[in-house]
Order: structure tokens, then C-alpha cells, then sequence
């Protein structure tokens, strides 16, 4: 694809959006079903499961959750991070402004809404984090809590493949989930895959946690460039294999594309790549799911085959939606899941902001995007 041809700028942007609004709708579609066994959401909604968006707990339609709202936080850091660098000439900076945009987050998990008492923080800052829907629990990862806490800020310089000081044990799919945006910045795909690995390292010390934040990175770089899911798999496991620690995260990528060769998908088949509590479970279970159903009109069954396991449902979703998104672009979203989706304006702005960030480096509104 051309990137700077009409048809390929068009392209390119309706990619991004349908990595971001894909996520949602996926997250959406699992959210009420996170903690029901494959089994029990077949008692409840019918022996071919879930078939659309279905009320939460509250009866409210089309919630997203934690995954979501994490994305959004990760891409307002990397616009930050990159309006800075244009702007100022300062650049390094991306895991520092990713995780102070996760701490916009996580004021988000501890307050009812903006504003509050002691958000005068410098960090405090920008329009993302005075959208009053962000202010919700849904679930959150305990690692991500915790991490946050911290205060650790991963050294990018040092070799991967490294356990990291916070959570060290930990590779939660907190990583993976939240991670698709360092794929749609424009940069080639190592770049995107090294910054994924360290900014999972802010709350998830385990390697593989890492990798398959990376790796998902690099699928959504490759997919924006017009590669096949197939190709763009393929590829980021190429990159993969160049670094000490793969394994764990390469084993769960072939054990998805030796799956999805097989045809006929099935709930069943699902299981056996995992439940997606762990970062490369949730991905090969997103990739299998793309790979397996990988046409323009298939996304909705995809997203559906994504969700009616016994796993982490919201997180297997979100990704499966990021890439089937990146890959066929949000006009191949179904329109009304898309309709009924929380926070579908913001996530379009967002997704078109950090396009107009990556393409033109523009001069921000004051407040909108400051430099911390
Ligand atoms: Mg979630």
C-alpha cells in the first residue's frame, strides 16, 4: 500500500479507528461473560453462546471495561510522548508519558469522577481523563493496580528477555490487553515491539508478558501496512525469535496458527490454546480467532468465536477485535454492536488524534495534549 496516496492515507485511518473501536466492541461483546465456563454461557444464552451485545450485571448494554479504557490511556501517552518530541525535539520519553497516562488511569479506578481533591498533580492533565465514563471499575487487574504503585519506570535500555523488578512473576494479560496502540503510531514494527515490551514492564515483570504486548504491537504495525493476519503473524514471530525468552510466547503463536490451519472452529478448539488469564494465552486465542474466520464479512463471527470460551472473555475480545480492526478497517465493524458501544465518539477521536499526531505532528489545542 501506498502511505501517502489518498487511498492509502484513507486506509490507513480506517485502520486505526478499527483497531480501536474493534477493541471496544470485542471487550463489549465479553464483558458480561468474562467469568461464566464455556458451558455455562451455553445454559444461559443458547447453544451457539453469545450472539450479540448482552446487558451487564447493572443491565446496561455494550460496557467496556478495563481493556478499553487501558488503550485509551496508552494512546494518549504515545501522542504525548510523540507531540513531544516533534514539538520540543525531546524524545525518549515514551515509557515515562506512557505510565503517567496509566496513573490518569488508575485515578480513574479510585475516584468517582473529575475533578477530585489532590488532582493538581502536573500529570494530571488533559482531555482524556475529564471524560466522566472512564470513572468505572470494571474488573481491573490486581498487577496493573499494584504496579502502578510503584512508582517503577522500566530502563529501555537494558537487554529483554530480563524479568522486571514490579510483579515479577507476573505475565497477566493486563500487558497484551492495553497494548495495540504502540503498533499504530507509524514507526516500523521493532520499534513499536520494543516500546509494548518495556511499557508492560511498568506493573508485569514476567517476560512473556512483555512479548506478547510486543508482539501484538508488531501484528498491528504489519496489518496497517496491509499485510495479511496470516503475514503480519508470521512476521511479528520472525521478530520474536531474535530475542532471548521467546519461547513461551513464540509456542502459544504456532500452537494459533497450527489451530486455525485445521478449519471448522469450535468453542472447544478455542480451549485448548488456554483461557486468556495469561498475556500469551489471550493472544493466541485472539490471533486463532482472526486467523480461522479471516475475511471482511467473517469479523462478526470472529469477534463472537473471540468471546464463548471459559477464559477472560473482555481480554480475548479486545484484542481479537484490535486486530480484526486493524485488519479490515472500522467500516467492516458490525454496525450495530458499533452503535451500542461505550465511549464510541471518544474512541474515534482518540483513534483519529493519534493519526493526525503520527501524519502531520500538529499543533495541539492548549490542555489537550501537554508534554508530561
Ligand atoms: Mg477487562
Amino acid at each position: 500500500m501506498n502511505g501517502t496516496s489518498w487511498e492509502g492515507r484513507t486506509g490507513r485511518r480506517a485502520r486505526v479507528r478499527g483497531c480501536l473501536l474493534g477493541g471496544a466492541v470485542g471487550d463489549a461483546l465479553g464483558n458480561p461473560v468474562e467469568f461464566l465456563s464455556l458451558a455455562g454461557i451455553r445454559r444461559a444464552h443458547g447453544e451457539h453462546g453469545v450472539q450479540g451485545l448482552l446487558p451487564d450485571e447493572e443491565g446496561v448494554v455494550g460496557r467496556v471495561t478495563d481493556d478499553t479504557q487501558m488503550t485509551l490511556f496508552t494512546a494518549e501517552g504515545l501522542i504525548r510522548a510523540h507531540a513531544r518530541a516533534a514539538s520540543k525535539g525531546i524524545g525518549g520519553a515514551e515509557t515515562a508519558l506512557v505510565r503517567n497516562a496509566y496513573l490518569r488511569w488508575l485515578d480513574t479506578q479510585n475516584h468517582p469522577a473529575p475533578p477530585f481533591a489532590g488532582g493538581d498533580s502536573p500529570i494530571r492533565t488533559g482531555w482524556l481523563r475529564q471524560q466522566p465514563w472512564l470513572y468505572a471499575r470494571r474488573a481491573p487487574g490486581n498487577a496493573c493496580l499494584t504496579g502502578l504503585a510503584t512508582g517503577h519506570l522500566p530502563e529501555p535500555t537494558r537487554r529483554l528477555g530480563e524479568p522486571g523488578p514490579v510483579n515479577t512473576g507476573s505475565k497477566g494479560c493486563g500487558t497484551v490487553m492495553r497494548s495495540a496502540p504502540f503498533g499504530l503510531l507509524g514507526q516500523d514494527a521493532e520499534s513499536g515491539f520494543r516500546l509494548a515490551y518495556w511499557c508492560a514492564q511498568i506493573t508485569h515483570g514476567h517476560p512473556t508478558g512483555a512479548y506478547a504486548a510486543g508482539a501484538l504491537a508488531a501484528i498491528v504495525t504489519h496489518l496497517l501496512e496491509g499485510d495479511s493476519t496470516a503475514g503480519a503473524v508470521l512476521r511479528a514471530m520472525e521478530l520474536l525469535r531474535h530475542h532471548p525468552g521467546h519461547e513461551e510466547t513464540t509456542a502459544a503463536l504456532r500452537a494459533a496458527v497450527d489451530l486455525a490451519a485445521e478449519g471448522a472452529p469450535t468453542g472447544e478448539k478455542v480451549e485448548t490454546l488456554g483461557a486468556g488469564w495469561v498475556a500469551e494465552e489471550a493472544l493466541a486465542i485472539a490471533v486463532y480467532c482472526a486467523l480461522v474466520l479471516p475475511g471482511a464479512d467473517q469479523v462478526a463471527p470472529a469477534l463472537l468465536l473471540s468471546v464463548n470460551h471459559s477464559g477472560d472473555s473482555d481480554s480475548t475480545g479486545a484484542i481479537c477485535g484490535n486486530l480484526l480492526g486493524a485488519r479490515h478497517g472500522d467500516v467492516h465493524l458490525p454496525p450495530s454492536w458499533l452503535v451500542s458501544t461505550e465511549g464510541r465518539a471518544v474512541i474515534t477521536e482518540v483513534a483519529d488524534d493519534l493519526c493526525l499526531e503520527a501524519e502531520h505532528a500538529v499543533a495541539w489545542p492548549d490542555g489537550r495534549y501537554p508534554a508530561c
